[in-house]
């Protein structure tokens, strides 16, 4: 595997993370996405165009704007890393091919998800359309049989629904994520992601609790840790699935 294809991948993906911040930033506040740069929200000052660079600024500038030396918050770079990275992990699992392409659309609305749920507890449905959308590009190329995929829509999405009917417990935009993504990864890699998803959320749960925090109530919201265990499923869930049978055999 060439090294170069993987720094490219990781330089796009840092810029794509930068857009996603603005994304992440501007969407909730109904903020237009294209139009209006970048200032500092202490002292309003326009951020320069070589202090956008990402991850690198972040480090140059010590976390603090330019002008008033307001902390910035390590979110920005954190999220140009993450993208990067998430990139670069897909094109490791699938090299030069349309699964490629589908991996990194997929984990670009993962990440945008995954912060705009922890910011304001809600995913827009227009994700959801999104990877509905991915969801029928992946069908013209999986080697999976269309019932694997039909099965995946419904193998989480209808538990699901049935406990947020008699409990009120799981939000609507978890029942509508699972089912999309279901749809696009097939059922196997489906009860992956649930499976996943439920360990880390779980965990910080427990983590939580025993530290006595569980009023910070964005981090029990079950939407993010579903965006990575369906963005980890996406990569090895087939094979993650694999290793679970023979594990009995
Ligand atoms: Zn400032």
């Amino acid at each position: 595997m060439e090294t170069s294809i993987l720094v490219v991948l990781f330089i796009f993906g840092a810029i794509f993370g930068s857009f996603f911040n603005v994304v992440i930033y501007r969407l909730p506040k109904k903020e237009s996405i294209v139009h209006g740069s970048s200032h500092c929200p202490k002292c309003m000052e326009p951020i320069k165009p070589y202090d956008l660079i990402p991850i690198l600024s972040y480090l140059f500038l010590k976390g603090k704007c330019r002008h008033c030396k307001e902390p910035i918050s390590w979110r920005y770079p954190l999220i140009e890393f993450i993208t990067a990275i998430s990139f670069v992990l897909v094109y490791i699992r699938y090299g030069y091919t349309y699964f490629t392409l589908i991996g990194i659309l997929l984990a670009s609305i993962l990440i945008i998800v995954t912060m705009i749920d922890i910011d304001t507890m809600e995913i827009y449905d227009r994700f959801q359309i999104m990877i509905l959308t991915l969801a029928f590009g992946m069908l013209l190329i999986s080697p999976l049989p269309l019932l694997d995929h039909l099965i995946g829509f419904f193998v989480i999405s209808v538990p699901f629904y049935l406990i947020a009917y008699l409990t009120g417990g799981i939000g609507g935009g978890d029942i509508k994520l699972i089912a999309v993504a279901g749809l696009l990864l097939g059922f196997k890699a489906t009860l992956v992601a649930f499976f996943i998803g439920s360990i880390l959320g779980g965990s910080v749960a427990i983590y939580l609790l025993v530290t006595k925090q569980k009023e910070r109530k964005s981090l029990i919201a079950f939407g993010p840790y579903l965006c990575v265990g369906i963005y980890l499923a996406y990569l090895y869930g087939n094979d993650l699935w694999n290793w679970y049978l023979n594990l009995f055999a």
